[in-house]
């Protein structure tokens, strides 16, 4: 008789801690003891102000790892149903900020390692790297656990990520991958003069203009194998002149590029550079790479990771990159990972919630997946 822990009072432990990035709220405290007496080696990672955690039990291979986070968005302006950080279970349904993003699904994978190590299976090792710092800058955060784990020689086999894949039931979709993200600021001189006579000025505005029409002119890409079109968003226009008979000395853009694994943040910038040229050969252009995208190949472990949720939701997920980015970013040069967890819909909203028995069932799929990975990589 497969013994089944409850995720439940975890999960509403871990949203009673208020940690709103980059906050902890004791979240990591109850996590970390909850890990040691399941008998987890737990170790403390304070990098700047924040609070990380990586925990270890066994000492062999294969090596799972589980990644997620504690912190949280803010609650927002709008009005709750129940305090965000009461955690009240109302008709099945576990209300409060962390909920599906991503608490909930931390004690769905502490109660699964749980009910594995109490088969008392023995191969392999189960890890977290928690960290404290996803919502913010992550910068503190998971890539500077990862840094650690590199240097203290703990590279697993495989990582899976809870962050919330679904959007709207338990089992439809498995994140392989994402899409990069990059910003940038353009600005442009020009020579300020009298709009009656522009002959003696030159117009940045009209540059900037033109720049940004060929910018957004032609699609970036038509999608790759297992990603969508990179798409190239203009998010602000600065011009900021209250004249309306000058020629302003200056004018600056922003824009955010999504982009599939076609591009680099490298490749985007040459890009970015060469059509600024054309325009406006005194164009200042800075840029900021918040990730590359990148592809985990859908092998032998995403299969086994599917199988698992198939098995316990009867639904075959679909292998998707789509969406914001992640700490997967990270993870993936670190070793293989994929990310699957709560349905996400809620997420960052007021009143983020989930039914208190689609946790049990992350809980059994967190199950099925720990015993697949271990034993079907102990015996190959
Ligand atoms: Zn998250």
């Amino acid at each position: 008789m497969a013994h089944s822990p409850d995720p439940l009072p975890l999960a509403q432990a871990l949203i009673r801690c208020p940690s709103v990035t980059p906050a902890d709220g004791g979240a990591q405290d109850v996590l970390a003891d909850v890990l040691a007496r399941l008998g987890f080696t737990v170790t403390r990672l304070r990098f700047g102000a924040v609070e990380n955690l990586y925990a270890r039990i066994g000492t062999g291979g294969p090596h799972l790892c589980f990644a997620g986070h504690t912190d949280v968005v803010p609650p927002g302006d709008g009005a709750w149903r129940f305090d965000p950080f009461a955690a009240t279970v109302q008709d099945g349904v576990l209300y409060g900020r962390g909920a599906c993003d991503m608490k909930g699904a931390i004690a769905a994978f502490v109660a699964a390692a749980e009910a594995h190590l109490a088969d008392g299976a023995a191969a392999g090792s189960l890890s977290l790297l928690i960290t404290g710092d996803e919502e913010g800058e992550a910068v503190d955060g998971t890539a500077r656990v990862l840094e650690w784990m590199r240097a203290a020689g703990e590279v697993p086999d495989f990582c899976l990520v809870g962050e919330p894949t679904n959007p709207a039931r338990l089992g439809e979709v498995v994140k392989i991958g994402r899409r990069g993200s990059l910003n940038a600021r353009i600005r442009i001189e020009g020579t300020q003069g009298h709009t009656a006579y522009p002959q003696r000025a030159d117009n940045p505005v009209h540059r900037l203009v033109a720049a940004l029409a060929a910018l957004t002119a032609l699609p970036l890409d038509a999608g790759s194998a297992w990603f969508e079109p990179s798409t190239l968003q203009i998010t602000s226009v600065d011009v900021g002149n209250p004249a309306s008979n000058v020629i302003p000395a200056a004018a600056g853009a922003r824009l955010n590029i999504r982009f599939n694994d076609r591009h680099s943040g490298e490749s985007l910038t040459e890009w970015l550079r060469a059509a600024l040229a054309r325009f406006a050969p005194r164009a200042e252009l800075a840029v900021s790479v918040s990730g590359e995208s990148f592809l985990t190949s859908p092998g032998a472990a995403v299969a086994r990771l599917c199988a698992a949720i198939e098995a316990e939701t009867g639904i075959a997920p679909r292998l998707d990159t789509g969406g914001g980015t992640s700490d997967a970013r990270f993870i993936t040069r670190l070793c293989p990972v994929a990310e699957f967890g709560l349905v996400g819909s809620s997420m960052h909203q007021v009143d983020e919630r989930v039914p208190v028995a689609e946790l049990r069932a992350l809980a059994r799929i967190y199950r099925g997946v720990i015993g697949a990975f271990l034993a079907a990589e102990a015996g190959r």
